[in-house]
């Protein structure tokens, strides 16, 4: 009996969680999501917005308060093994024993798993992350690149159709980092649906297909990352003038610049007013322009936008 491919990888609805203690936290406030099977997923929020919580719950390391979650259509509660065996989650922190080669350690892994010997191709998974000339090596031999990469080895042995990857490149330098973006593209065009949690921007909007920001335990916006940045409707234009103004002219008042010296900084909408309105008005005004530029919102200005706003 062969299921159909759920549409979505992950379905989440009403999700929360309290940590209790002296002061309970409520770290996810009645979560609704939906990630697209082989997307590759960004769920974009500053810290403490409850990234990691949500991860944890998925990866069956944190209970839940209320809610439901299902992993390639399995419910959590009701068909937890099933669940688990559809997920492979690679936590924020690195956790490998030093004493095993990667080889040993993914053969553990595995044992875990319950995956029967014959079936294993531990060589292969090795060879996907680029470590099969290591397979003998120490893992304490291993650079910290090489660490992260078996964390996502030990994570895709049972072969989960989903990945998911807690901050996979927090605190990595800029090479490690595009080298694990490279990583996540070439297991996603092999098929696996890619969750991935991040605080950062340019993170989320290179390597994501659609993105989810949270923020206090609840998501403030989901779409496409073009969607998203669509959203967000504003251009900065700078224009420099060969005198010094002490007020803004008249003519330009509408779009209330903001003068600076020879500078004026306009922040424009522009579906509203197009930028050579804008000039065409300067030029009205009898200024003579020595320089322009343009500044593109970008998903930065969003992130900035949406968080204050919901704050
Ligand atoms: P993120 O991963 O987005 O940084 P977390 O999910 O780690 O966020 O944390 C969300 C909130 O829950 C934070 O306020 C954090 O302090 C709190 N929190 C996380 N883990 C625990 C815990 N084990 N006990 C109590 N509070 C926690
Ligand atoms: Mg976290």
């Amino acid at each position: 009996m062969t299921k159909p491919l759920p549409d979505a990888a992950i379905q989440i609805q009403g999700l929360t969680k309290t940590y209790s203690g002296k002061t309970p936290k409520q770290a996810l406030k009645g979560v609704d999501l939906a990630i697209p099977r082989g997307s590759i997923f960004g769920l974009l929020g500053p810290n403490g917005a409850g990234k990691s919580t949500l991860i944890n719950i998925m990866a069956g390391l944190v209970t839940k308060t209320s809610g439901q979650v299902k992993i390639w259509d399995y419910d959590i509660d009701r068909q937890s093994r099933m669940a688990r065996s559809a997920i492979g989650v690679v936590p924020q922190e690195i956790t490998i024993d030093p004493f095993f080669t990667p080889r040993q350690s993914l053969e553990l892994q595995a044992g875990l798993y319950g995956v029967p010997k014959g079936e294993r191709n531990i060589m292969d998974i090795l060879a996907v992350v680029g470590l099969a000339d290591k397979a003998n090596a120490y893992a304490r031999s291993l650079s910290g690149g090489m660490k992260r990469r078996l964390m996502v080895a030990k994570a895709m042995v049972h072969r989960p159709p989903i990945l998911v990857l807690d901050e996979p490149t927090a605190g990595v330098d800029v090479e490690l980092r595009r080298q694990l973006w490279d990583q996540v593209r070439q297991l996603n065009a092999r098929g696996v649906t890619i969750l991935l949690t991040t605080h950062y921007l340019e993170e989320a909007e290179r390597l994501c297909d659609e993105i989810a920001i949270i923020n206090h335990g609840e998501i403030i916006a989901q779409d496409t990352t073009q969607g998203l940045l669509a959203l967000f409707d504003a251009k900065v234009l700078e224009v420099r003038l060969d005198q010094t103004l002490d007020k803004v002219p008249e003519l330009l008042a509408p779009w209330q610049p903001e003068l600076r010296g020879n500078k004026l900084i306009f922040s424009y909408r522009p579906s509203q007013s197009p930028v050579n309105e804008i000039l065409r008005a300067i030029r009205h005004a009898e200024l003579e322009i020595t320089d322009v530029s343009t500044k593109e919102s970008d998903l930065e200005d969003t992130f900035v936008q949406l968080t204050q706003d919901a704050a």
